[in-house]
């Protein structure tokens, strides 16, 4: 890279600065050796620790995400059109339940669309309080989800499932995406007596049959991207980036896909307020012999772990694909992800891991899920969900600061928002455009804020 050349960049190469590369043409600046961030796959041999960047030869790995499973939700069609001309992709109908492990009860999502599954008296009084509790009178989560599924539903499961989901956070956040946990009266009475249609954002999903490190890779091989890139530092008067080598840039404008709260820290901006709450979440990727109660579910919802997890995915489940080739057939193991959420800022220590790994094994065998163990593989994804404190103006706040000195935050993290992997790559798109755009033509920078596609947010996670 040219020093003293004053340029245009875009920091992170996961999906939203990989489309936002695509349509700019512009340098992706990128701390790790590979595209996609959280969106990428690994390989790890049955027994072995080590980490392949790609299936073996035998193809005898199973295959994980490093942020868990990442299914392809919703999105536009001009978005799943690219995805479908970058990869050959597959659709699924998702098969989701939540899981009471004490009444080794399953409920088909969501659960207020299913309540047959339920005791008689559990039922009439959900229905009453439906009927006659349901308010638009709330402030944080734990308001709304009172006032959305009265009480009887949430001291049974939405309480519970949301202190796991947000560590402990949702009696203080502003609620999340109400739309994917729609609450339609005509649904509930009949999921109440018989079979309701499958609703919510992720009635169906696409996955690229050979992985998402694919899309990763094909989109990377379109852009100009900087691997091992790390930036350390930005200092926003002399707009000047220092990277993890040392080396200094400077630049005019940035397109940032990095966390909001990391931009802020990095670019010492003064931004009046405590900065919004976030939760970190830590993965463990599992491959495992398949136990006798194995579920054939694609991803259950947990209210009542011992060990603290709030999600298990099954891989495996979805496709045969994530196991080792000799599996495939017999489906004898099972490539399971389990996620437990961390306030913002609270990691647990190596050894910490350890022993929630070894719990969290011991539970899956005690439910029956799983026998031995064959790959425990755990990572970590420092921001992952971004919340808000009701009445907070921080977020606003920051995006301005940022942008007065040139630096516009684009996709999820970037702008604190919830969206997934087709509306980052929308977003992207669009920024990269804007920028180009703004090089060739002389568009005014300020167009490049209209990229705030602010999604609606979520109750379940993505
Ligand atoms: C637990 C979880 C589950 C999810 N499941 C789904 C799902 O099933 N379906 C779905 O559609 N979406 C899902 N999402 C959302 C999806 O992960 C995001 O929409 C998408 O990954 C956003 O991509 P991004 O490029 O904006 O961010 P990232 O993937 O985080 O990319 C940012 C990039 O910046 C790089 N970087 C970070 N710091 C620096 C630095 N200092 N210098 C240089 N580079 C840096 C990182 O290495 C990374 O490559 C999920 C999210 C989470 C947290």
């Amino acid at each position: 890279m040219k020093r003293n050349q004053k340029q245009k960049f875009i920091l992170g190469g996961g999906v939203t600065g990989l489309s936002a590369g695509i349509t700019s043409g512009l340098p992706v600046l990128e701390a790790a050796l590979q595209p996609g961030g959280i969106c990428s796959s690994y390989y790890v041999r049955p027994g072995s620790q080590t980490r392949l960047p790609e299936a073996p030869a035998d193809d005898e790995a199973y295959r994980f995400e490093i942020g868990g499973g990442h299914w392809i939700f919703g999105g536009d069609p001009t978005i799943l059109h690219f995805i479908q001309n970058m990869v050959p992709v597959k659709r699924y109908s998702r098969r989701s339940a939540v899981y009471f492990s004490g009444k080794n009860l399953y409920v088909p999502y969501p659960l207020q669309n299913h309540l047959r599954y339920l005791d008689e008296e559990t039922v009439t009084r959900v229905l009453q309080e439906l009927a006659t509790t349901v308010s638009s009178d709330f402030v944080t989560m734990k308001e709304w989800l009172r006032a959305s599924f009265g009480p009887t539903l949430c001291d049974l499961f939405f309480d519970p499932f949301h202190d796991l989901y947000t560590a402990g956070l949702y009696d203080r956040i502003a609620p999340q995406d109400a739309y994917k946990s729609p609450v339609s009266m005509a649904q509930v009475i009949r999921g109440a007596f018989q079979e309701a249609a499958a609703v919510g954002y992720n009635v169906t999903f696409l996955y690229p049959q050979n992985g998402l490190n694919q899309l990763a890779q094909r989109m990377a091989a379109q852009c100009d991207i900087r691997y091992n890139h790390r930036i350390v530092a930005i200092d926003p008067a002399n707009r000047r980036l220092t990277l993890s080598s040392g080396d200094r840039v400077t630049y005019d404008t940035l397109l940032s896909t990095l966390p909001l709260n990391r931009m802020i820290e990095m670019t010492g901006l003064e931004v009046p307020g405590e900065a919004e709450p976030y939760t970190s979440v830590l993965v463990l990727n599992i491959g495992a012999k398949r136990g006798q109660n194995c579920p054939t579910d694609h991803w259950l919802y947990n209210p009542d772990t011992r060990s603290g997890f709030h999600r298990v995915g099954f891989y495996s489940n979805v496709d045969a694909s994530f196991l080792p080739q000799s599996a495939r057939r017999s489906q004898d193991r099972v490539s399971i992800y389990i996620e437990r959420a961390f306030v913002g800022g609270s990691k647990p220590t190596a050894e910490e891991v350890k022993q929630y790994a070894t719990a969290v094994v011991q539970e899956l065998q005690e439910w029956g899920f799983i026998t031995e163990a064959e790959v425990v593989d755990p990572t970590w994804i420092d921001v992952a969900y971004t919340w808000s404190r009701p009445g907070s103006t921080w977020k606003a706040q920051a995006l301005h600061a940022l942008e007065e000195q040139g630096i516009y935050q684009v996709g999820r993290y970037a702008r604190w928002v919830f969206q997934g992997i087709a509306d980052s790559i929308k977003d992207g798109f669009y920024a990269g455009a804007c920028l180009r755009e703004h090089e060739t033509h002389q568009v005014p920078a300020p167009m490049l804020n209209h990229n705030r596609v602010e999604q609606a947010p979520v109750s379940l996670g993505d």
